[in-house]
């Protein structure tokens, strides 16, 4: 059957990354949680994204940041990126709404990365809908959205600690995303956090890849501000409800797993005996870190499978690899998902993004968190004090988790009568994960609330606004 076959409306959604992995892998996920439920999606990224998506029954067309080559790093500046991006964004969105306008099936809808404003003020020109897709937690959207309306103060003072948010516990300094801490170091990333904000009340819709056990209490308040539905998590479903046949992986790789070494090695490992290390898609560790991690991994003599990027393995002791031997490996990309999902797998050192978050959530992996900067504080701190899945080890006056701080971690999570709880939560977020997107779930309802008013308005031709 082919993808114009399956679809009995004239609902089509153009769906719209910031090119990053981080931001890519959800919003594919979303787009085919929407094929799943009879709509046509189109997904549209960036000439040097482009070419790393495999999506059975989504067409996949390119658009332009301006740098078509390489993107980002061909920019290697924030600010240039996102200026270029925004016009030759723009541009070539608009020339995408045009291309499908000549044909039978016109978009109807554009649910655009939050970190993109400037896709729905095209949704807007071209009289389409526009839905915001956040991709970091509700609480991280609940911080920014107060700093957004002047209810929090920015930078956030040492006197005025903890930071009082409401539906979120008191925020110490090693709390707080480090763009509120220190503003004036990251302006770029700063305008960037808040401009999702900026047109946010011309959006008809707008989502947060979470859910409701996991965050619920977090939007209590904020409704008004930001009435935001929660679909997430936006994990391949064959880790969750299996209801979308075959999807086992996001199919979207900006570097080459190496899927079969790591799996192979895995074999050779006791059940739950091996600690999986990563610090996602860009985070550059201190040389002092590294090492710290290092010869904490070794004295903890516990097997270990480390993902360390081209760019991070010359900081590695001299000879590490030799001294290991068969108690660890070390690879520069894998396929993440496989890996929390083998038996193998006890423990998820991770640096607390917000899709390794959810994905040590739904695979119901625990974790020990050493967040290095921006939402992976925050996420830190509910990973260890609310949700209860793991450790957070104590950094040093120059903010260095060193190792014996970290072994006794990794004990902790992987080891005697707190790791049995620790699991035990995980076990029940994992379950919960499930519960949500399976059919009838809350984030489940809320897509097909979606697609409902997606279809009454082709219908109708009138609004029904998700907002409502
Ligand atoms: N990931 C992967 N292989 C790796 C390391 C990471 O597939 O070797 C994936 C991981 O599953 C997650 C994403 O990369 O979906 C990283 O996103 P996250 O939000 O955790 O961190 P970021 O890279 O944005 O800092």
């Amino acid at each position: 059957m082919g993808v114009q076959s399956i679809h009995n409306n004239n609902v089509h959604v153009l769906v719209i990354p910031y090119p990053a992995q981080g931001h890519i892998s959800p919003l594919i996920q979303f787009a085919k949680r929407l094929v799943s439920k009879g709509i046509k999606t189109t997904f549209a990224t960036t000439h040097y994204t482009v070419k790393s998506i495999t999506a059975p029954n989504i067409s996949v067309e390119p658009i332009s940041d301006g740098f078509d080559e390489s993107g980002f790093s061909q920019a290697n500046d924030v600010e240039l990126f996102l200026t270029s991006f925004k016009s030759n964004g723009s541009k070539t969105v608009s020339n995408l709404i045009h291309k499908y306008q000549k044909t039978s099936t016109p978009i109807t809808c554009i649910v655009y990365d939050s970190f993109l404003p400037w896709a729905l003020d095209v949704a807007k020109k071209h009289e389409i809908y526009g839905a915001a897709f956040f991709t970091n937690s509700a609480a991280v959207c609940n911080i920014f959205c107060r700093i957004h309306h002047g209810l929090i103060e920015i930078p956030v003072k040492v006197d005025d600690l903890p930071l009082i948010v409401p539906g979120i516990p008191p925020l110490n300094c090693r709390d707080l995303p480090s763009f509120i801490r220190f503003p004036e170091s990251y302006p770029a990333y700063m305008a960037m956090k808040l401009s999702q904000f900026s047109n946010l009340n011309l959006a008809d819709w707008m989502f947060v890849n979470t859910f409701q056990a996991l965050e619920g209490e977090v939007m209590k308040g904020l409704t008004e501000l930001f009435p935001a539905k929660l679909i997430g998590p936006m994990v391949p479903s064959a880790y969750l409800d299996g209801r979308i046949k075959g999807d086992k992986g996001y199919g979207a790789n900006l570097w080459k797993p190496l899927s079969e070494d790591c799996i192979n090695w895995l074999e050779t490992k006791p059940s739950k005996s091996v600690a999986y290390i990563s610090f996602g898609s860009m985070v550059s560790l201190t040389q002092e870190q590294i090492e710290e991690i290092a010869f904490g991994l070794k004295e903890s003599e516990v097997n270990f499978l480390w993902v360390l990027r081209e760019s991070e393995q010359g900081k590695l002791p001299k000879g590490y690899k030799d001294l290991i031997k068969e108690k660890g490996i070390i690879v520069t990309w894998c396929n993440q998902l496989e890996l929390l999902a083998h038996d193998a797998v006890g423990c998820f050192v991770t640096h607390c993004g917000w899709n390794s978050t959810l994905e040590s959530l739904s695979l119901g992996v625990p974790v020990v968190c050493l967040p290095q900067w921006a939402d992976q504080l925050p996420d830190a701190k509910f990973l260890e004090e609310i949700w209860e899945v793991g450790v957070r080890p104590k950094e040093d006056e120059n903010g260095v988790v060193k190792r014996e701080e970290f072994v006794l971690s990794l004990k902790i999570v992987m080891e005697g009568e707190r790791s049995e709880v620790i699991r035990k939560n995980a076990n029940e977020w994992k379950k919960l994960a499930r519960d949500a997107v399976s059919e009838g779930g809350s984030s489940d309802k809320n897509i097909d609330d979606f697609v409902d008013q997606l279809m009454d308005n082709d219908k109708n031709g009138h609004l029904i606004s998700g907002k409502k």
